[in-house]
């Protein structure tokens, strides 16, 4: 199976998560799933952008002028009083402009007394005052439905009176670990052991991807373990395990999966990760995607990367869920099988518009994804690349155009 199209039936499998109400600061990368719109004018009345005095512009027409001081307006207070002529009031930014003022002198442009101020810079109507409304207008539409909440955009909802938001649910997504050899981080090893690493890296992956991880244990290499997992798992909205998907004598995910739900076990013709199982539990009416992604520590990444960002994202409402992709010069040769298409991990460097790799490319040797900030993406029918040619790379550490 190519890539292209195990992605397209993995897009074409994930059902949509339900929107829900959440506070905005909860809401931060989500897709907002209705239309915001202005409750009022934004900024709700005419301020002063500055620290000084308001006066009326006619006074200050020309330069040096003396006005006399009635009185100091701050911040969150109203106007007790109009400016007449001659006269100027101390003003602070944010605070609102006094009726009869037109124009903020700044306090540079003055000698800053209390009593009489002289102005020292003659100053035009409309200087430093930001008019109601400027911004935003009531029932204009803020924040539009589909948008990726950023966080210009949580400031523009909390701006506009809106402390909670309706958008796509985040994904809760169990991940957990198969195999007898796999021991927690942090506890001893035995001989033959190693330590889980995926469950780690695929968690912080999930959590990349805008999903919330539900971190499962380790699962033995036995049917009933696997069926015990899997079932618990299914309260997620979706499942990533790593390991157990080859075809070795312990690799129980396909019987297993087979039994609960529905599943496609795919040889993918690319390098690393060619084994990915894809499929889905049912859970009563729901559906729970699963991906079972392969053991090795670069393979289940590169594949969470190439399958499961996108599948993630897609449920969570975003249309456009592939990263950014460039051509770089490629600064050596390499050497790949012909029959697949390999991501190889590599360093672009985006000024000199070159690529290179990150060294050895074994797909045990994580290492090779942690120096990597994109993967050169290398297509089938071709056995070696020279140094100086044109290659594609995807920009992994670029979010997705919105
Ligand atoms: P498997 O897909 O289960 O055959 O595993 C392939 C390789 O990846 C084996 O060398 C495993 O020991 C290794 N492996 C599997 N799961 C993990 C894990 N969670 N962390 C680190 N290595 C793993
Ligand atoms: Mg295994």
């Amino acid at each position: 199976m190519r890539a292209d199209d195990a992605l397209a039936r993995i897009l074409a499998g994930v059902p949509p998560l339900p929107s829900v109400d959440v506070a905005i600061l909860d809401a931060l990368g989500l897709v907002l799933d209705e239309e915001v719109v202005a409750d009022r004018d934004v900024p709700p009345f005419r301020n002063s952008a500055m620290d000084g005095y308001a006066v009326r512009a006619r006074d200050v027409a020309d330069a040096p002028a003396s006005l006399r001081v009635i009185g100091e307006i701050a911040a969150g207070r109203s106007p007790t009083r109009t400016v007449g002529p001659g006269e100027a009031m101390r003003i602070m930014t944010g605070a609102p402009v006094p009726e009869g003022a037109d124009t903020v002198v700044r306090v540079e442009d003055t000698d800053n007394r209390s009593d009489v101020v002289t102005i020292n810079a003659a100053t035009p109507p409309g200087t430093a005052v930001r008019h109601a409304g400027e911004d935003l207008r009531r029932g204009e539409t803020v924040v539009a439905r589909g948008t990726v909440l950023r966080a210009a955009e949580i400031g523009l909802l909390a701006s506009v009176g809106r402390a909670r938001a309706r958008v796509i649910k985040r994904p809760r997504v169990a991940v957990f670990s198969t195999g007898d050899e796999l021991v927690d981080a942090g506890a001893p090893l035995a001989p033959g052991q190693i330590r889980d690493t995926n469950r780690y890296s695929l968690a912080s992956a999930l959590r990349e991807a805008g999903a919330e991880p539900w971190v499962r244990g380790i699962v033995r290499d036995s049917p009933d373990a696997l069926r015990a997992a899997l079932r618990e798992a299914s309260a997620a909205d979706a499942i990533v395990t790593s390991g157990g998907v080859s075809v070795g004598d312990h690799d129980y995910m396909k019987p297993i999966m087979s039994e609960l739900g529905t599943i496609d076990f795919w040889a993918i013709a690319i390098r690393p990760g060619r084994p990915l199982a894809f499929g889905e539990l049912r859970d009563g009416d729901r559906r729970v995607p699963v991906f079972g992604l392969p053991g090795n520590v670069v393979s289940s990444l590169v594949t969470f990367e190439l399958f499961v960002r996108p599948a993630l994202l897609r449920m969570q409402g975003r249309d456009e869920v592939a990263r950014p992709r460039t051509k770089a010069r490629l600064l050596e040769p390499i050497e790949k099988i012909a029959s697949l298409r390999v991501f190889a991990r590599g360093i672009h460097d985006p000024s000199a518009g070159t690529v290179r790799t990150t060294g050895p490319q074994g797909s045990g040797i994580l290492r090779s994804l942690s120096l990597a900030n994109c993967l050169i993406d290398l297509p089938e029918g071709r056995a070696r690349h020279e140094a100086g040619e044109q290659v594609d790379v995807i920009l992994t550490e670029q979010p997705e155009p919105r």
